[in-house]
């Protein structure tokens, strides 16, 4: 592939090799903005990528450009395999949430970026991003969203190659549907994923909007599958491993064991409104 690859105005996209979840194999690196450029997800662990990585934010200067920072959108390994690293090579300060700082506690993070924060960046049009804290995915996500340009940089919030775990620690199912709604409501013309083509509607598949809306509707689907499957459970409960292959039955036996985390995510959510209970050492419905 060619690499940096312009995916919107004033935005340039560069995948590096990482160590993502297959079918994935690589992270987007983003640069951001005209004249002062945000450098989002310092992904890549591997020397020869981390060259290549190097050797398209030096170029920079020559273009008239200026980097300012490297932001986090989480803390994942194939998100931040290259943070240190780049900050300290090209002296760049590194920006992420708060709740992504703490779960780097080796990583000096600069700048906590909170809800609502606003970062200018001159050009020739200068360009405001607003920040996003977007938990579910990872508790400290960050989306940044050009409002104006109609670009919207989503992390992991969804992704073009491979599927979103919500992982049942730090993860969150609930939070997870309800930022997906709240990114639905910008509908941006352009959402950049860290995984795959950029989303847009007319490149052959849907909006944002529609593409963040279909993630809902399909996390809700297998929500009721779990509700069903819970039905069908004594109350002595059901483990993780009996549900599985029920709610997954669609699904290749080779993804059940990430399955089972985002099925415990769902059991977490539906244990919360009041629909699932612990019983053993599984899980039960609740009656009514
Ligand atoms: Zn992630």
């Amino acid at each position: 592939m060619s690499r940096p690859r312009n995916v919107a105005r004033k935005v340039e996209s560069f995948p590096a090799r990482t160590p993502t979840l297959p079918p994935a194999t690589h992270t987007n690196s983003y640069a951001l903005g005209g004249r002062e450029v945000l450098l989002v997800e310092p992904a890549t662990p591997y020397d020869d990528e981390r060259r290549a990585w190097l050797a398209w934010a030096r170029a920079f200067p020559s273009q008239g450009r200026r980097a300012v920072a490297i932001v986090l959108t989480h803390h994942h390994p194939d998100h931040v395999g290259g943070a240190a690293f780049f900050a300290r090579e090209l002296d760049l300060p590194l920006w992420a949430h708060e709740k992504t700082a703490a779960l780097l506690p080796d990583l000096r993070v600069d700048r906590l970026l909170a809800e609502g924060d606003e970062i200018a960046l001159d050009g020739d049009t200068p360009s405001v991003l607003r920040v996003l804290h977007t938990p579910g995915h990872a508790s400290g996500h960050v989306c940044l969203h050009d409002a104006e340009a109609g670009v919207l940089v989503v992390g992991d919030m969804v992704a073009s190659v491979g599927t979103i775990l919500i992982p049942p620690d730090d993860g969150d199912m609930a939070e997870y549907l309800a930022q997906l709604e709240r990114l639905a409501a910008l509908s941006a013309d352009v959402a950049l994923p860290a995984h795959g083509d950029p989303i847009a509607e007319g490149s052959g598949g849907p909006s944002p909007a529609a593409l963040f809306r279909h993630y809902v509707a399909h996390r809700l689907g297998r929500e009721a599958k779990v509700a069903a499957a819970l039905g069908g459970v004594g109350p002595g409960g059901a483990s993780l491993a009996a549900l599985v292959p029920v709610v997954y039955a669609d699904t290749p036996v080779m993804v059940w064991p990430i399955a089972m985390l985002s099925l415990e995510a769902h059991l977490l959510k539906l244990e919360r409104e009041g629909r699932a209970r612990r019983a053993g050492d599984g899980w039960a419905g609740v009656a009514g």
